[in-house]
């Protein structure tokens, strides 16, 4: 009997400490992802309030300062911005950024009323059409309908792609802007730099053959240096405080489109900031056998630009790093999670699996080669050894304003990070 009560009572402290994990990942998810926090961008400061909020969850769990006076690393970027005014009219009416349209990130500004130039995809399939149809526009707009692609086969889809290319960005293309029209799901990017001219992905049902103008309003800024920073601290360990695992996420998004228009950005990545997060605050509660620090990397969306700042002046010895996890998209894994760079560091590969087979945490951990597609890139490079994992299945809203936290399911997120700390407790 007493037995029996003992079990109870670890098993109720267990599952309490569970659905805490949980509703902290949910309240840190909910604020980044938030309208206060602009999308965490550059556009009203919304990276700096990121940093600001993560430095202070970092204080209260007790995390050291990365270097001797401060959580943060700071660095420049350049990137451009829409922080103003954002409008598309069409017959009058006012489309709606983001759900109707997307400005292309490296857009220019423009302002008035063009006459539009209609062509499609399928119209544009050889050099000498092209030639004509850059003549035709002037100073008009050209709109390529890139709906039907049915009959197009892999080698025309190549030549169009590479014309489309050239009207967005080649300076030999003298038109005013691009329209492309089309049905497939908005997504938008950040830009580092500023492009030639305006171009805009249209998704909303028109009849676009009784469609001769536009009404267009970008007020688009480049701000050539603009000071961001990265976020970082650390538990020192119990036993081996000179090795360091660590564990990172990049806590930038795309920011905002206009004055109305902000990408939440609740997936990418403020899932990933509250695992790192949850994590700190596991290790602040229950010390570490090795020294643990904890990165909310920015500006990852312009080009992994925060992780090439960490790992080019790095606040650490780069060579006590026992292991590094990159957490991007940690909010679903209804279909498990992947791991990149599995193949490459097998043995710990094999080391998570096992965990993950004996506690029955996630439905499946997929393996992956290399690739550098998020922030651990530049410290594999610097030859940390790493993971990037990710989640899988779910909702997949992506870049887009859809990625909101009121609809992300967090459907793995308790077991996510029990796998994780079980890893770094057997690394
Ligand atoms: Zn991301």
């Amino acid at each position: 009997m007493k037995k029996f009560k003992f079990i109870l009572i670890l098993l109720s402290v267990q599952l309490i400490g569970l659905s805490q994990d949980l509703d902290y990942a949910k309240k840190v998810i909910q604020k980044l992802s938030s309208v206060d926090f602009k999308g965490r961008g550059y556009v009203e400061n919304g990276d700096k309030i990121s940093a600001d909020y993560i430095s202070a969850e970092f204080q209260n769990l007790g995390l050291i300062p990365i270097t001797r006076k401060s959580y943060f690393q700071k660095f420049d970027i350049s990137v451009n911005t829409f922080p103003n005014r954002v409008s598309v009219r069409i017959d009058g009416n006012d489309l709606v950024a983001g759900s109707d349209y997307i400005i292309e990130s490296s857009s220019p500004s423009i302002s008035g009323k063009f006459q539009i130039i209609k062509t499609s995809r399928s119209q544009l399939d050889n050099d000498s059409k092209l030639v004509s149809l850059v003549n035709k526009a002037g100073n008009s707009i050209i709109l390529i309908d890139s709906r039907d692609r049915k009959n197009e086969n892999p080698e025309a889809t190549k030549k169009i792609d590479e014309y489309i290319n050239f009207l967005k960005y080649s300076p030999q293309a003298n038109i005013k802007g691009l329209i492309i029209y089309t049905s497939d799901k908005l997504t938008w990017e950040a830009a580092p730099e500023q492009g030639l001219r305006p171009i805009i992905t249209l998704i909303k049902d028109l009849d676009i053959n009784s469609l001769n103008s536009i009404e267009l309003v970008v007020d688009a800024k480049f701000i050539p240096k603009y000071e961001t920073q990265n976020v970082a601290g650390s538990i020192k360990g119990t036993t081996d405080s000179d090795s360091m695992i660590v564990v990172m996420a990049h806590y930038d998004h795309l920011g905002k489109m206009g004055k109305d228009t902000y990408f939440p950005g609740a997936n990418d990545n403020a899932s990933g900031v509250a695992m790192i997060l949850n994590l700190a605050k596991h290790y602040s509660e229950n010390k570490p056998e090795y020294t643990m620090v904890f990165i909310a990397l920015s500006a990852e969306e312009l080009g992994i630009l925060g992780a090439k700042a960490f790992t080019d002046n790095p606040p650490i010895d780069l060579k006590k790093i026992k292991f590094l996890v990159n957490f991007d998209l940690a909010g679903t894994g209804e279909e498990g999670v992947k791991v990149v760079n599995g193949s490459v560091f097998k043995d710990k590969f094999d080391l998570l699996t096992k965990i993950n087979k004996e506690q029955g945490l996630l439905p499946k951990i997929d393996i992956r080669g290399a690739a550098c597609n998020s922030d651990h890139c530049l410290f594999y490079q610097k030859g940390v050894p790493c993971f990037y994992i990710y989640t899988l299945g779910g909702i997949q809203a992506y870049h887009d304003i859809l990625d909101k936290s009121e609809t992300l399911p967090l459907t793995e997120f308790v077991d996510y990070c029990k796998l994780m700390i079980e890893f770094f407790n057997k690394i």
